[in-house]
């Protein structure tokens, strides 16, 4: 057996508990030991060294925005990258963001949402998304995604309620990672973010939903959050707008929904929809999307049965930098809006302050980064990049 000093540490951030148990006992650390540093790091913030290590980035940006429920804070961390691309450059680090949004319920009880990046950058090329500019740089490991988590309890001192995708990045671009993290997250030994708390949020990457079909049926998945990025009424500006759409269409994409929707148990699917004006906000757009939605709207009948319902976020779009579209008026919204709703498709209008914020995936992306000009690599090129 390995004496205390020879022992590895090992850093239990995107492991579960018995992974990191499983982890100590191949360094001869049993495995009290091992739980007791393993509820050091997610329940006090400290780790016990060894057998644990702890090594968070620093924070090299922050930035708060105060709003009715508190202050937005988004923070930067510059994470270590010997092997960069550009590393003969001088480049060897990655910058990520996350942000820590404030949310009052109903009942007036405050909580705080975390959204999450899950990629340095993001492959998916998105017209009117900022980190689309950068391109992919790489996805994040598990114990990447986890550190956002610590640095918003530990370091910001915030209780997290609530984990997004929403982020940097397609988390089904990264789907192993992601998954793992959201194990390590949810463990009721160390973070216990409650499963329900968190939703992962794709731009349709209908590969990756089937696999979450799968997952969902696995203990203790069943009730993870989806969300859908959908963003246009029909196939033709979808797929000028997404370029995955010309891979899976958005037929396809309503029947992986149609079939998540017999799985999840009556869960709701977050459809997430940016209102571009001159690209998606007519009203026969209204119209196309709303039967888009059919098989989602909140129907008696079908609820008794079914218990599902889709719900819609419309996001007025935030114009990225040099963009050709401005922002929609509030006139050009209440009228999409109210246009929906007489189809009774249920709509929930994103408020304006989330527009920098969880409006995207979209509005996330460092100017430091987008500065250096990278060409975006091909989806096929994403994972383990
Ligand atoms: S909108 Fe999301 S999926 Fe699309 S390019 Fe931007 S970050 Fe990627």
């Amino acid at each position: 057996m390995a004496r205390a000093t020879e022992i590895e540490p090992i850093s239990p951030l995107g492991l579960t508990l018995e992974q990191f148990k499983a982890a100590c006992a191949r360094e001869g650390v049993g495995p009290g030991r091992a739980t007791t540093a393993y509820h050091g790091v997610f329940r006090d913030g400290i780790a016990h060294e060894p057998p644990a290590r702890l090594v968070i980035p620093e924070i090299v940006k922050r930035h708060e925005e105060p709003v009715d429920e508190g202050v937005t804070i988004k923070f930067v961390q510059r994470l270590p990258n010997p092997n960069h691309r550009l590393a003969d450059k001088g480049i060897d680090f990655d910058d990520i963001e996350s942000v820590i949004i404030p949310m009052k319920g109903r009942s007036g009880r405050k909580t705080h949402t975390l959204c999450v990046s899950s990629q340095v950058g993001c492959a998916m090329g998105c017209d009117f998304c900022e980190t689309a500019q950068m391109g992919l740089m790489r996805s994040l490991r598990a114990d990447e995604i986890v550190q956002q988590w610590w640095t918003a309890e530990f370091i910001e001192k915030i209780h997290i309620d609530n984990i997004v995708f929403m982020g940097m990045g397609e988390p089904m671009d990264n789907l192993d990672e992601v998954l793992k993290a959201i194990a390590c997250l949810t463990d009721h030994h160390g973070a216990r973010v409650a499963m329900s708390a968190i939703t992962i949020s794709t731009v349709g990457r209908v590969d990756g939903l089937r696999r979450i079909e799968k997952q969902v049926q696995q203990p203790g998945w069943g009730k993870l959050g989806l969300a859908l990025s959908l963003n246009a009424p029909n196939d033709e500006i979808r797929s000028k707008l997404m370029p995955i759409n010309k891979k899976w269409d958005m037929a396809e994409l309503q029947q992986v929904l149609i079939d998540l929707r017999e799985v999840r148990g009556g869960r709701k699917i977050m459809i997430e929809y940016v209102l571009i004006p001159g690209v998606n906000a007519e009203l026969e757009h209204a119209d196309q999307l709303a039967a888009w939605m059919k098989p989602f709207i909140r129907d008696e009948e079908r609820e008794k049965h079914s218990g599902h319902t889709g719900l819609l976020n419309v996001i007025p779009y935030n114009p990225r930098r040099d963009s050709p579209w401005p922002a929609p008026t509030q006139e050009q919204v209440d009228a999409f809006i109210q246009r929906l709703m007489t189809h009774g498709v249920f709509v929930n209008r994103r408020r304006t302050k989330g527009r920098d914020t969880m409006a995207a995936c979209g509005q996330l992306g460092t100017a430091e980064i987008r500065r250096r000009n990278l060409v975006p690599l091909t989806t096929n090129q994403t994972n383990n990049a």
